[in-house]
């Protein structure tokens, strides 16, 4: 059932383009991600009766563009009756679709969550209270300025802003005679969405379940539980039956079911670790709590992680700072111009009911 069209062009001998289905034809293109540590892109082409709908773009910058169109061109995909949906607006997934569909007929999908948030980071200033949001949790106005230049993601945004079509949850897109539902699993962002179709219990995850890393849950200025919210989203997601998974980055060599638990108690060690760091440091912002916590990053102390990883954690923080203020285990105030987070019971208490409330993640 798997095959590759051409073994060896790539140097490493990892193929550029595999096809991972067959009926519907799924192809995954691979597309290398320079200096990131996700590595790289999935970008999956799904073709039927002459139609093709390719799902997310990589970067805008000339490796991905290159992978990109080599594989698409591979496929001969039709340019009148190909379609782009767009799983989610991070860049690594967005950045090329304005230049892949201009001045081409097909359209662009994505949920209309994401949209609204991605066109206010692309023409507004909500940045600017992001910025503000990092200060008061402990960043300096020098290291902020710094991340503008060094956030591996940044400066790869599509070169100009786009129209696109908006979906919903349970809107249905098609592909020759198959049926893909959108589901909105909102978490790793407000509005990500995943392509399921239902006869082949086939599952395109996005950035909602990735197999060998844990998917980034940060603050997103307007939501208040990125993290109840990307629980909750998985399961709605594991209520489905699946056979297939063809994750957005790296491999998938796990049963989907187990990965998800893997995931729901990954969060729950990590929300009990931020509860022993609040309850030694009461009054600490979440810079300094994050400083405490246990990070995969083999090797480096917190001092040596790169700013832009430590922003990442710092996000991932703040996500679980915000489970534990929305559920009364912590309660925030401001001193000095500084978010400040204490406990409002003892920390055993505080995590015995999480494990608690962790039953209705593991048997809902
Ligand atoms: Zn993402």
């Amino acid at each position: 059932m798997f095959y590759n069209k051409n073994n060896d062009d790539r140097k490493d001998g990892t193929p550029m383009l595999t096809k991972v289905y067959e009926n519907p034809a799924v192809y995954r293109v691979d597309v290398p991600l320079p200096d990131n540590p996700l590595k790289n892109l999935n970008c999956y082409v799904i073709q039927d009766g002459g139609e093709t709908l390719i799902l997310d773009t990589g970067f805008n910058r000339k490796e991905c563009l290159d992978a990109l169109m080599a594989g698409v061109e591979e496929i001969e995909a039709d340019w009148t009756r190909t379609n782009l949906f767009l799983t989610h607006l991070h860049s690594d997934h967005t950045g090329l679709a304005p230049t892949l569909m201009k001045g081409r007929p097909g359209k662009i999908y994505m949920s209309g969550i994401d949209y609204d948030y991605f066109k206010e980071a692309m023409v507004g200033e909500s940045w600017k209270v992001s910025d503000a949001n990092y200060i008061s949790e402990g960043f300096t106005q020098e290291q902020i300025m710094r991340l503008h230049s060094e956030n591996p993601a940044r400066g790869y945004e599509p070169e100009e802003f786009f129209e696109v079509e908006r979906l919903e949850d349970g809107d249905i897109l098609t592909v020759g005679k198959w049926n893909f539902h959108c589901i909105l699993v909102p978490g790793h962002t407000p509005g990500q969405m995943v392509l399921y179709q239902p006869e082949k219990q086939l599952l395109f995850s996005a950035d909602h379940i990735l197999f060998d890393i844990t998917p980034n849950i940060t603050c997103w200025i307007g939501t208040l539980d990125s993290l109840g919210n990307y629980l909750d989203s998985l399961v709605k997601i594991r209520k489905l039956p699946i056979r297939t998974t063809l994750p957005a980055h790296r491999k998938n060599d796990m049963d989907v079911y187990t990965r998800m638990e893997q995931i729901i108690e990954h969060h729950l060690v990590r929300l009990k670790e931020t509860v022993d760091a609040v309850s030694r440091f009461p009054g600490s912002n979440a810079t300094q709590i994050a400083a405490c916590l246990r990070w995969s990053m083999r090797g480096k102390t917190w001092e040596d992680f790169p700013l832009s990883q430590r922003w990442f954690a710092v996000g991932e923080t703040i996500a679980h700072l915000d489970f534990l203020l929305c559920r009364g285990f912590v309660e925030r105030r401001m001193e000095n111009g500084k978010r400040a987070y204490c406990l409002t019971m003892d920390g055993e208490l505080c995590k015995s009911k999480l494990d608690c409330m962790w039953k209705k993640y593991r048997e809902d």
